[in-house]
């Protein structure tokens, strides 16, 4: 159904040309809101209408105050130099940190000094995050030297009158990037809230590699010795003010008004390669190719039209997002590039399909899932039958964290599934170089997009009644995976399993395939769109999903039986609710704007309190993972937020009410949730 597309495209998308698109992208440093992402913007432009595209650039106001489904705009900021010196002790002095060298050497949106600079003693601390780390210590004129998160350290050392940051942390990335183990900086920013809010202080802050950062440690010990402490001298020539916020928008259009996109990140700092100058590049490539055909004969008119939109990521999907909003209804699937072409072998990553959440039903992973096997499948063995893959790809669980968690966000509702590299062992530091990039993965990615782009702008009555036969198949597939995954955790349990706790294990997988049942049936409510027509078979499809739960149920009660020597299983014991159960059992949150929600941008809206409430909240939520973005997903104004945990359980695995209470309670005092109490 699609294999002849395929193939025209794997003849004619080129790896290396788009490896010319990347390598013109990364001459800019593309921050979002600044003139280095508005030259790469103008780039991206020239390129689409080179190709004979109509696109343009469209402006936003970046101005730190208006917002676009309450998401705030930063201020545009800009940074013509930047040079940090150590001078004290005189025989180590010398450059620790200079912009024109390296980009991600200046702590992003950072301001500006004194035109000749400052003068400063170094005070170094471990993460410098939490109060414990500052007790007798008078920063008056001086920096901070810590690993912590930066605008933790920002706000922890201002109220304590340092005047700037030095920052050598970096992130660990297991098992590609252990500790220490790359000498790079990492890209670090000051996040930006929005101005009409209560502004933070703000200050200029360096980033350094971990390793200078241990020789400034020991440097600083040794002279403590001599009661001497480290100096440095810092200049910082940058500005921020009311500027814009821009979005590459280009169309081809089709025979109707429905749509398909295809969007990916431009900005983030010089260089940037895989992240996301590559998705970018691939963007283009796909553009340029598919108008190319078009324009040849090749390729017929399609029936839905194509956009591409390069953004600064989640700004310019909120704003160009608020701003079409008559668009959104027309736009039967979109797809995300964001970090896709890695050279595998030197970044230690696979190719992830990142798949929507249960709460946003879509045929789209399915068919991109397809398309990936096709694409990773062309080699073939020595007997010249099966197919195998020569790069790693794999599905993976819903993730947010870029674009797509946007548009598929229930309240948005567009199926846009996401191509990211993952784990990458050079991300989000300044070793995110072209020499990362291998030309062959450009063109596997541009082929896989171009693919589904394809399918979806073209797609109908035959394309639905195929895709909704293989829709079939692969939940009975996904089921019955599940339903072996939960058996054998259970069998190699130790000790055995009570009867009281397999009645429970056996209650929860009915909840979890119940979950999905629906998510398919649900799912395959796009195929009558997607064909334009009443489709006679979706009934048919829908009793054999439905009675794949069953039989998988029935499987896992007949697995049980045998493996634990039961006669019968009994029905789960009755659990009393608990405390928090019985509150979230009485609460029903009410989103109050489309998209999802950003606390972060919310957060001076509440008291001292409950702004370390939120902190702590934060760093619990690193074992709570996605649940709380899959909570919000499925918060409708109807349910209780006890069917929310319930769902979000079921989802993911992770059940916390007293946590979900929490931080429900919080949305609602910063006015991103509304809540009516039963
Ligand atoms: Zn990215």
């Amino acid at each position: 159904m699609f294999k002849e597309t395929l193939s025209l495209f794997r003849q004619t998308i080129s790896g290396p040309a788009a490896l010319q698109d990347l390598a013109g992208i990364i001459a800019h440093h593309r921050i979002q809101s600044s003139p280095g992402f508005r030259q790469a913007a103008h780039f991206c432009l020239e390129r689409l209408r080179d190709a004979g595209i109509a696109a343009q650039v469209l402006s936003f106001p970046g101005d730190g105050v208006t917002t676009y489904w309450d998401y705030p705009m930063p201020q545009e900021w800009s940074a013509r130099a930047a040079v940090l010196r150590l001078v004290a002790p005189e025989k180590e002095a010398g450059v620790l940190a200079d912009y024109r060298e390296e980009r991600i050497a200046l702590v992003q949106r950072s301001m500006a000094t004194p035109p000749d600079g400052l003068e400063a003693e170094v005070v170094v601390l471990e993460e410098g995050v939490e109060e414990s780390e500052y007790e007798g210590l008078d920063l008056t004129g001086k920096v901070v030297l810590a690993r912590g998160e930066v605008e933790r350290v920002r706000e922890l050392a201002l109220a304590r009158g340092a005047v700037g940051i030095l920052f050598d942390g970096m992130r660990e990335a297991p098992p590609v990037r252990p500790l220490l183990s790359l000498e790079a900086r990492q890209y670090t920013s000051f996040w930006w809230e929005s101005t009409a809010e209560a502004v933070p202080r703000r200050c200029f802050g360096f980033v350094l590699s971990p390793q200078q950062g241990e020789r400034l440690r020991r440097l600083a010990w040794a002279e403590a010795r001599e009661g001497r402490a480290l100096r440095v001298h810092a200049t910082v020539d940058a500005s921020s003010y009311a500027g814009h916020v821009e979005v590459v928008e280009g169309s081809i259009p089709g025979e109707t008004s429905e749509e398909v996109w295809l969007m990916a990140h431009l900005c983030h700092p010089q260089p940037s390669a895989n992240d996301n100058a590559s998705g970018s590049a691939v963007l283009l490539e796909v553009a340029r190719t598919i108008a190319g055909l078009l324009e040849s004969g090749r390729l017929p008119r399609p029936r839905r039209g194509l956009r591409f939109l390069l953004v600064p990521e989640m700004t310019g999907t909120y704003a160009y997002l608020a701003t079409h909003e008559d668009l959104i209804p027309q736009v039967v699937a979109a797809l995300n590039l964001d970090m896709v072409g890695e050279d595998q072998g030197k970044c230690g990553s696979c190719l992830l399909l990142t798949g929507a959440p249960l709460s946003a039903p879509s045929v789209s992973d399915d068919l991109l899932a397809l398309i990936l096997e096709a694409v990773a499948g062309e080699s073939k063995d020595l007997a010249g039958e099966e197919g195998y893959p020569i790069f790693r790809w794999a599905p993976a669980a819903f993730s947010g964290g870029s674009d797509h968690y946007i548009l598929t966000d229930p309240t948005v509702g567009i199926p846009c599934p996401m191509l990211l590299q993952w784990p990458d062992r050079f991300y989000h530091t300044s070793a995110d170089t072209i020499d990362k990039v291998d030309p062959a993965m450009l063109a596997h990615v541009g082929v896989a997009a171009a693919t589904y782009l394809w399918w979806f702008a073209t797609a109908g009555p035959r394309e639905a009644r195929w895709l909704g036969q293989h829709l079939v198949t692969a939940a009975e597939i996904a089921l019955a995976r599940m339903r072996r995954a939960w058996l054998d955790e259970l069998a190699g349990r130790e000790p055995t399993p009570s009867p009281e706790e397999l009645a429970g294990a056996l209650a929860a997988l009915q909840g979890r395939l119940g979950l999905r049942v629906e998510h398919r049936l649900a799912s395959l409510q796009w195929l009558p769109r997607l064909a334009g027509e009443a489709l006679p078979g979706l009934e048919g499809w829908a009793t054999e999903v439905r009675a794949a739960g069953e039989r998988e149920m029935a499987r896992a009660r007949a697995g049980l039986a045998d493996l634990f020597g039961l006669d019968e299983i009994l029905a789960a014991p009755e659990r009393p609710r608990d405390v928090w159960e019985e509150r979230a059992a009485g609460m029903v949150p009410r989103r109050v704007h489309r998209g999802p929600v950003n606390p972060q941008h919310r957060r001076s809206r509440l008291s001292p309190e409950d702004q370390a409430a939120w902190r702590e909240w934060m760093k619990k939520a690193g074992h709570f993972s996605a649940a709380p973005l899959l909570a919000v997903y499925w918060t409708d104004g109807r349910r209780t937020l006890l069917e929310i945990a319930d769902r979000v359980e079921q989802e993911c695995g992770r059940r916390d009410v007293e946590a979900l209470v929490r931080y429900y309670e919080l949305l609602e005092k910063m006015g991103l949730v509304e809540m009516e109490n039963r």
